[in-house]
């Protein structure tokens, strides 16, 4: 790995206490570039602008994956990655269906170490905060034909992010529009799937709900996932989540709270949840909890469905009563070093003194 230190580091002046989540980055980032076939060396360098131009393919045609995932910082000042194999795997699988190459563990779990490393100190401490961290790729061959580029970077950026307490949101469940399409790129973090599911959510917020729960897109009888968040949804103690698919993101959130629900006795059934189901469980009573679940907030619960010109309302549980919140909680305590880590959840980040090339 080349490495660059920043001459002029930001640190100083950030302040842990009144950050704002999302554009404030670190003092580094990695880069690695690809062409003639082959990825290059890794560089961890100064964060910053890289010059491009606009008839760079990655802009034109979307050829673009990311992976969104935290580094946690313990009571001791450890630093800790949840699961970073996961998302290893999974930015391969997203390159792959969108004919990318895909990149080394050396690069993706090598470049995150070094840069969570080298960027500690930009970690909040304390419950619920961690540092959101960025891996992407994107095409940046300077030819305007529709064909595979033969060019990418692939990058890493980070920023602080603060607690993951959010207030219950309502949700919209589509009948028209949808996220994936059978067939389609659904199950990859492609950066067009986010661009496209803009315009839906807007028309919801115009309806007063915050997100849209996405639907199958032949019949919208299904639910598929709650904006970027997998969904699950409690009909007395059960709960259910869909099957992932091609359609429906692997989330690494999801697969941890099955994990933590099934250890806890809890029945859980990943089977195609219909709305109709949904629904008749609320007007009957037997609906207890709707939420959805990713790596940046954890767990979003929601206290209203919307379908059809009705707007459903669902009770709000305290913690002792929700699953989604115990759930939440367990995962939390995992993430933050504050538990056991029955599943080996936890990857511990070293520090190296690293030198300047
Ligand atoms: C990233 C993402 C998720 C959540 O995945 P996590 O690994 O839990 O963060 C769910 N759905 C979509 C569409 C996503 O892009």
């Amino acid at each position: 790995m080349i490495i660059q230190k920043s001459a002029t580091p930001r640190i100083a002046t950030f302040d842990p206490q009144n950050f704002s989540f999302g554009d404030t980055f670190t003092d580094h980032m990695i880069i690695c570039e690809y062409e003639n076939g082959k990825w290059g060396d890794v560089k961890l360098i100064p964060y910053g602008p890289l010059p491009f131009t606009p008839a760079m393919m990655g802009l034109n045609y979307g050829q673009a994956c990311f992976e969104g995932m935290k580094a946690y910082k313990d009571d001791e000042g450890e630093v800790f990655l949840f699961r970073p194999e996961k998302n290893f795997e999974r930015i391969n699988k997203s390159a792959s269906r969108l004919a990318m190459p895909e990149v080394t563990e050396e690069m993706f779990l090598g470049g995150l170490k070094a840069l969570v490393d080298m960027d500690r100190e930009w970690i909040p401490q304390g419950v619920g905060t961690s540092l959101y961290i960025r891996p992407l790729i994107f095409a940046t061959e300077e030819v305007l034909k529709a064909r595979i580029s033969n060019k990418y970077m692939f990058a890493i950026v980070a920023t602080p992010a603060k607690s993951y307490y959010t207030e219950p949101v309502s949700v919209l469940i589509s009948d028209f529009y949808s996220r994936a399409a059978s067939g389609g790129v659904g199950s990859a973090k492609a950066a067009g799937n986010y661009a496209a599911s803009f315009y839906p959510t807007q028309l919801a917020n115009q309806q007063g709900y915050e997100q849209v729960i996405w639907t199958d897109d032949s019949t919208h009888e299904y639910f598929e996932e709650s904006g970027t968040m997998n969904v699950f949804v409690r009909i007395n103690d059960t709960i259910y989540t869909p099957p992932t698919s091609e359609k429906i993101l692997d989330g690494v959130t999801r697969d941890s709270f099955i994990h933590l629900a099934k250890r806890r006795g809890i029945e859980v059934r990943i089977e195609p949840v219909s709305v109709k189901k949904v629904i008749e469980a609320q007007k009957d009573g037997s609906l207890k909890e709707v939420w959805g679940v990713g790596t940046a907030v954890v767990t979003s619960v929601f206290r209203a469905l919307g379908y059809k010109g009705e707007k459903l309302e669902l009770p709000t549980l305290p913690l002792e009563e929700s699953f989604a919140l115990s759930l939440q909680q367990d995962l939390v305590n995992i993430q933050n070093n504050k538990s056991e880590d029955p599943f080996g959840w936890r990857m511990k980040v070293g520090k190296e003194v690293l030198q300047d090339a």
